[in-house]
């Protein structure tokens, strides 16, 4: 039975987001090297517009799953996705983004065809006849490549990691095909009690020339003073954090930079005690000038950065700022 590459596309509020494009690129690379076809899977009537333009786009076959619980979050709906469609299409290959709606159906997913999962893949490569998958782990400081031996092999794609214009695009055909299918589970046995969404203003951030960013490594709250009195230091300036600092509620998360915060292109970014995840550089790797401060001599941030300062940042800072200020 012929095998298929199955992209699973990422959507928010009915619309298919433009991550997807990254999915269809890894897909395509995918497809260089297997030969496979591959076929785009979304859900609902709502996104059927996007899918048909992407189907024009890419000449990729679409097939829509017919939403009949518009109630529940498309996470819920695509982990329902019918048993028949991967009957039919028989997938080697099932990519999604890495993301929290790809992490919340991939591993379901992958235990439902009996799949292997590898998440976070950067890198695809081929040798030997085999697809090697390429992810980062320990904060990006260990490289690992991992050869699935299974029969079909779920993935999430690293957001960035594809670019779209760097891989050839599936051959455009005419168009491809668009069919529907219905799920086959009801989700009864689910309640959905409703969405709660963060305040997304991030639009300071957009419009700061600098940006000094706070991690981790501040360890205390009351550090974030110092992050601001370094900030102060530079008009048009903005303070923001990295994930674990807006979840514990010492910033905003419309201050959160990174794949599930606000990208960033500033003059300059000031990285401070960031141990420079890929989900954080994604949202500020274009920054035109990177300066890290973090005790780890081997921490990712500084393969990204123009100037690296390996010293703790709470006598690093004060002792900048006290030097600044002394040299008017
Ligand atoms: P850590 O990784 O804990 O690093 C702290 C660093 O501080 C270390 O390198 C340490 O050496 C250094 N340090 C410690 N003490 C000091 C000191 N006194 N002086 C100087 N340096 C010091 N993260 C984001 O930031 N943004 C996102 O949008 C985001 N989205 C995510 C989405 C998904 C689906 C997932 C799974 C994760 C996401 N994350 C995101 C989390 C991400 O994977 C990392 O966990 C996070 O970025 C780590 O934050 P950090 O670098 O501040 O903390």
């Amino acid at each position: 039975m012929t095998r298929h590459i199955i992209i699973i596309a990422e959507q928010i509020d009915g619309k298919i987001t433009p991550v997807t494009h990254e999915l269809v690129a890894a897909a395509s690379l995918l497809r260089h090297h297997t030969g496979l076809d591959i076929v785009l899977v979304t859900t609902g009537s709502e996104s059927a517009k996007n899918a048909r333009a992407l189907s024009d786009k890419y000449g990729l076959d679409v097939v829509i799953v017919n939403n009949i619980h518009p109630e529940y979050p498309v996470e819920m709906r695509l982990r329902s996705l019918p048993a028949a469609l991967f009957n039919d299409l028989n997938p080697a290959y099932v990519i999604l983004a890495h993301s929290t709606q790809g992490l919340d159906i991939a591993p379901a997913l992958a235990v439902k065809i009996d799949a292997s999962c590898i998440t976070g893949v950067e890198k695809i490569i081929s040798a030997n006849g085999s697809i090697g998958f390429t992810r980062s782990l320990f904060s990006d400081r260990i490289i690992q490549t991992i050869i699935s031996r299974a029969q079909a092999t779920v993935l999430t794609i690293a957001p960035g990691a594809f670019k779209p214009e760097h891989f050839p695009a599936p051959e455009p055909r005419t168009a491809g095909d668009i069919s529907y299918i219905d799920p086959d589970e009801t989700l009864l046995d689910y309640q959905h009690i409703g969405f709660e969404t963060q305040s997304g203003d991030t639009g300071e951030l957009n419009q700061a020339e600098v940006i000094v960013s706070a991690g981790n490594g501040i360890r205390e709250k009351e550090n974030l003073n110092l992050i601001s009195e370094l900030a102060k230091l530079f008009p048009k300036s903005a303070v923001a954090g990295s994930r674990p600092v807006c979840d514990r509620k010492w910033l905003e998360y419309n201050r959160q930079v990174g794949v599930t915060g606000a990208t960033v292109r500033p003059k300059l970014y000031i990285a401070c005690g960031i141990s420079g995840a890929s989900q954080h550089i994604s949202g500020m790797r274009d920054a035109r000038f990177i300066v890290a401060i973090n005790t780890d001599p081997h921490a990712a941030i500084f393969n990204i950065s123009d100037v690296c300062v390996v010293e703790d940042l709470t006598r690093f800072i004060p002792h900048f700022i006290t030097t600044c200020h002394d040299s008017g």
